[in-house]
């Protein structure tokens, strides 16, 4: 294999750098020939925008490679009419994910935002009513999704947390949710009156846009808890505002929102059961670390087969 000429745009871990740096031949994006990017042979990109007047701009280009899931900042027809191959690293932050989930769940159950706000502005009591949480043991979760990240959360509430969990995914068989003893739900209605904590986790798609909206609220009960670490669109915000707002239902807590970053004026930062995270889901240093190496080595694999 002879060392293809790499170029990494965005900012990478930096374990992840010297395992590039070791494995190909680097321009990062601290080096001023990062402009000069025409004699680049593949790329490494996080939320860099490969579109076609880029990809033109490099005729030497045989890789991309996302440092991530999501590939909606590629041109994946013009990379394909061009026969570049494009790679992501979809396993690389499921754990993540999936611990930022429970640790929203938690969050919310035993309402540590308001306590630690309510702490700070000075408090006259010890364990007061406003403060009074849940536990989650025994409860249901309500997996909306049962992919990777999913599946995920299912085993570490059920292992961890004596919870049951219910699914709704139309494209997952009752056997699978059997085999990791979940209990599959027909209808997503069904599963939302069933479940204390939903947790969302599909792609963004025509059916799942807004697919958590005013209907969907008015069946949860009083005690429920809404977790959305998928995409922003797929819950809609207005009508999770009115029904924390009103308090008809527990709480939330959004790792991702519909305009993104969020803006700290969102009507829903001032409702008190509501916690809210800025797309931190994959944010750790060990899901950075594997989706830098791992694109490392999608393009070491693709040129040592060519
Ligand atoms: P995945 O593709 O493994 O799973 C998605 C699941 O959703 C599949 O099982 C699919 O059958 C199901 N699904 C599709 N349409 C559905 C519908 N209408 N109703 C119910 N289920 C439906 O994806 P994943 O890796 O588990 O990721 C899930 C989501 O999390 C994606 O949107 C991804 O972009 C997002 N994500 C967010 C972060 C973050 O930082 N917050 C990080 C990684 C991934």
């Amino acid at each position: 294999m002879s060392i293809i000429k790499t170029f990494i745009f965005d900012p990478i871990e930096s374990v992840a750098l010297d395992y590039a740096k070791k494995h190909l031949d680097i321009v990062d994006w601290t080096d001023k020939g990062i402009n000069n990017y025409s004699q680049a042979e593949a790329v490494i990109i996080r939320t860099f925008k490969m579109t076609k007047e880029v990809i033109d701009k490099m005729p030497e280009l045989k890789i991309i490679a996302k440092h991530g899931v999501g590939l909606d900042n590629i041109d994946l027809d013009y990379a394909k009419s061009k026969g570049i191959k494009v790679t992501n690293t979809p396993l690389a932050n499921i754990n993540s994910v999936a611990e930022l989930v429970v640790a929203l769940a938690l969050n919310c159950a035993k309402k540590i935002n308001l306590s630690h706000q309510l702490v700070t502005q000075g408090i006259s009591k010890i364990a007061p009513f406003e403060l009074t949480g849940f536990e989650i043991q025994n409860k249901t979760v309500g997996l909306v999704g049962l992919g990777r990240i999913g599946t995920l959360v299912g085993k570490k509430l059920k292992n961890g947390f004596d919870m049951k969990v219910g699914v709704y995914d139309p494209y997952t068989s009752k056997q699978k949710c059997e085999e990791e003893g979940f209990i599959k739900y027909e209808q997503l209605n069904d599963l939302i009156k069933a479940s204390q904590v939903i947790s969302i986790s599909v792609p963004l798609t025509k059916d799942t846009e807004n697919l958590i909206s005013h209907k969907e609220f008015s069946l949860m009960e009083p005690n429920t808890i809404v977790i959305n670490t998928s995409r922003g669109k797929v819950v809609d915000e207005n009508a999770l505002y009115e029904s924390l707002n009103q308090e008809k239902i527990f709480g939330a807590a959004l790792d991702v929102f519909a305009e993104e970053p969020v803006s700290k004026d969102h009507p829903l930062f001032t409702c008190n059961n509501f916690i809210g995270t800025p797309h931190n889901g994959a944010n750790t240093k060990e899901a950075l670390i594997r989706m830098g190496t791992g694109a490392v080595d999608e393009i070491i694999n693709i040129s040592s087969n060519n």
